[in-house]
């Protein structure tokens, strides 16, 4: 016999997604069993976002676990966009109230591993979910989730089932085929990104727009700087030594009084770019969250954000039926989230398209997108409209 695990919500997956709901249950009294395919020391280093908006920055630390965010985590109270070789800045702070912070995932990560395990909530690591079962609701068995660790098969029966497991993931591909709608874009272009031991060339973010190509300057820590150029996305990173990256970055990135700081690359890679929706995120007991059903571009800087407003609609629905049976909540997860996730979509994608160069002949484009950039940063409607999409547009729950 297999070993079964017995709780109330099984997690597929120990990414943002299900460590903020596994936290957020806890905190309201409501057992979960997270299972993680990679080991800890993998997921507490992968290089992926960077950017927290306020609400989760105040999220974490409403969670109990913000202390070093808090004491680490660089605030950033306006965003640089530098075209026709001249910086022009956005001010958050004084346009909406609100900032960002630079806290690199895995460190949110690491931060949400620890409170797991030291609340002693089940976190399997080197666990995969193999299949999923009795989903729809209405048949006698419960859900579960079948999957592989320490070289056994075992199962985690629960009353419902988080498929936060990327977009890679088995969880959305268990939904019965024609019950979900997908919504894809592939854009022409993917990000060449580095993490390099250089401090950052600036106190905040630059989006650059260039003939030669979109550049992002970023940082991870005072010490770290994470920089991303434009490519081809089917480009091979071969085709990028360190002196190259370097040349295209000083290059896009050039303005007046500017000097990029330059440090060994740490990590290189090439990330293709797309957006994907499914519709509904929900079907009978299992509830899509993050990565796994929606994806944006990484130019809003939203994905791990998304995740995080995913998992705040699910616990509250969880939390309401476990107190009442009321699935009120549960029943518009989908339509909540959507709507506030297609919101996030429609930023990435016009940021997206304001900033990369179009491959082709495509002059009327690159002329249009810098008139769009004059304009963003002259009008205050219009640096308010990007500003307030940025910071994070509040979570509707109504
Ligand atoms: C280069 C890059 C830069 C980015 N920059 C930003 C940014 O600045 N700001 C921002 O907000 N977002 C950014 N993002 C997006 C952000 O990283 C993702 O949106 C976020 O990780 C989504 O979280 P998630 O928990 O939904 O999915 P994931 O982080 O993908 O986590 C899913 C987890 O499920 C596990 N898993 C998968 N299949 C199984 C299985 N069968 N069984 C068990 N476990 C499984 C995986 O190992 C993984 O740990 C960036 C992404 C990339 C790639």
């Amino acid at each position: 016999m297999s070993e079964t695990l017995r709780t109330q919500v099984g997690i597929i997956g120990a990414g943002p997604a299900g460590l903020f709901l596994a936290r957020l249950l806890h905190l309201n009294g409501i057992e979960s069993v997270i299972v993680e395919t990679h080991t800890r020391q993998y997921i507490e280093s992968r290089v992926r976002a960077g950017v927290l908006e306020q609400g989760t920055v105040d999220l974490m630390a409403e969670m109990g676990v913000g202390d070093r965010l808090k004491r680490e985590g660089m605030a950033h109270e306006g965003v640089g966009f530098c075209f026709n070789r001249r910086r022009h800045r956005i001010n958050f702070k004084e346009l909406t109230g609100r900032s960002i912070t630079v806290y690199a995932q895995h460190e949110v990560i690491i931060d949400l591993v620890a409170s797991r395990l030291a609340s002693g909530g089940p976190l399997l690591f080197e666990a995969e979910a193999m299949k999923l079962e009795g989903l729809d609701g209405t048949a006698k068995s419960k859900p579960a989730i079948h999957f592989r660790h320490q070289g056994e098969e075992k199962q985690v029966v629960c009353d419902f089932v988080a498929g936060c497991d990327g977009f890679h993931g088995i969880a959305r591909a268990a939904v019965p085929a024609g019950m979900l709608k997908a919504y894809t874009r592939i854009y022409p272009f993917g990000w060449l990104g580095i993490l390099a031991a250089a401090p950052p060339s600036n106190n905040e973010l630059i989006y650059a727009n260039h003939e030669s190509g979109f550049a992002l300057l970023s940082m991870r820590t005072p010490e770290i700087s994470r920089l991303y150029i434009q490519v081809d996305p089917d480009d091979d990173i071969a085709n990028w030594p360190d002196d190259r990256i370097w040349e295209q970055l000083r290059r896009r990135l050039a303005f007046d009084g500017f000097k990029l700081n330059e440090g060994p690359v740490l990590q290189k890679g090439i990330t293709p770019m797309r957006s994907f929706m499914a519709e509904p995120m929900q079907w009978g007991r299992l509830f899509l969250a993050g990565d796994s059903a929606h994806i944006v571009p990484p130019t809003g800087a939203k994905g791990l954000n998304l995740a995080v407003a995913d998992v705040q609609v699910l616990s509250r629905g969880l939390a309401e039926y476990y107190a009442s049976r009321k699935t009120d909540l549960l029943d518009r997860y989908s339509d909540i989230c959507l709507r506030h996730a297609w919101n996030a979509q429609r930023f990435s994608w016009w940021l997206t398209q304001l900033l990369h160069r179009p491959p082709g002949d495509a002059d009327f484009d690159c002329r249009r997108q810098v008139a769009e950039l004059e304009y963003m940063v002259q009008s205050r409607a219009a640096s308010m409209a990007f500003a307030e999409n940025y910071v994070g547009l509040p979570l509707r729950m109504d």
